[in-house]
């Protein structure tokens, strides 16, 4: 009963974080801590996954990744890396840790469907979706010492963490975002790209090219960011305002050409 009291007591205080978008958030773990484990996980991928050398791929992403970034009023040393590796896929976690694997650029076809996928991923960050979702999953632990299940050994624990930080598909633990935290990333995501000088119209055709990819298996990034009509319609709504950012981006000389 006691510790009943005291987790409705964390949620009800929890939930008053507030989303850029003004939507009411659980968020139970300091930020601090989701920071903490971000860079750990992102230290071991770089360990366990061969990365890019290619000079201009590299070049080429961190100009798109930059201009995205840039536009963000986060105070995270962004970092990105490029992975060599097929799988058509993308991330962005607390702390502002950046991964894209080469598979990506092949659906990506242009630097504007690029921005359009970083754009969405470090909304993710932004918005705090990871806080949000390991608060729901650990609600009743909230003791729990995050950072230590990740620094140690594998666990399911370990494995259903780095899902929830939006790894799902790296570690084979499938934890697709909700519709509402996905249709804020795209809100988000399209407001960045635009101010940055990026086509916002490129969005539609990004996840149109991602629902063609791949024939009998869909790209990894859709077995955790579930796609729809619905999302298509969501960034068309948006597509006037998105415009007019992006055309008084233009005006300001960002013009962004990263090949
Ligand atoms: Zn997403």
């Amino acid at each position: 009963m006691f510790r009943f009291v005291i987790l409705a007591l964390i949620l009800v205080l929890a939930a008053c974080a507030t989303s850029p978008t003004g939507r009411k958030q659980l968020k139970i773990f300091p930020e601090s801590q989701l920071v903490q484990m971000g860079i750990t996980s992102y230290e071991q991928m770089k360990e366990q996954t061969p990365l890019s050398r290619d000079k201009f791929t590299i070049k080429y992403v961190s100009c798109v990744a930059r201009a995205i970034t840039r536009e963000t009023d986060s105070p995270y040393q962004w970092e990105v890396n490029v992975f060599d590796d097929k799988a058509v896929n993308a991330f962005a976690l607390p702390g502002g840790k950046i991964g894209v694997y080469t598979g990506l650029l092949q659906v990506a076809g242009n630097q504007h469907q690029l921005a359009a996928v970083l754009g969405h991923e470090v909304a993710h960050v932004l918005a705090g979706h990871g806080n949000e979702r390991v608060s729901v999953a650990f609600a009743a632990d909230s003791g729990l010492k995050l950072a230590q299940v990740l620094a140690g050994e594998p666990t399911r624990q370990k494995a259903q963490l780095l899902g929830l930080l939006g790894l799902g598909t790296q570690v084979g633990v499938l934890l697709p975002y909700g519709r509402t935290q996905e249709s804020e990333a795209d809100i988000l995501g399209l407001e960045y790209m635009a101010k940055a000088g990026f086509d916002p119209r490129q969005s539609v055709a990004l996840w149109e090219n991602m629902g063609r990819a791949g024939g009998g298996s869909p790209p990894e990034l859709l077995s955790t960011h579930p796609s729809g009509a619905t999302r298509i319609n969501n960034l068309n709504s948006r597509m006037p305002a998105a415009m007019t950012l992006y055309r008084q981006a233009r005006a300001n000389n960002k013009k962004p050409n990263c090949r």
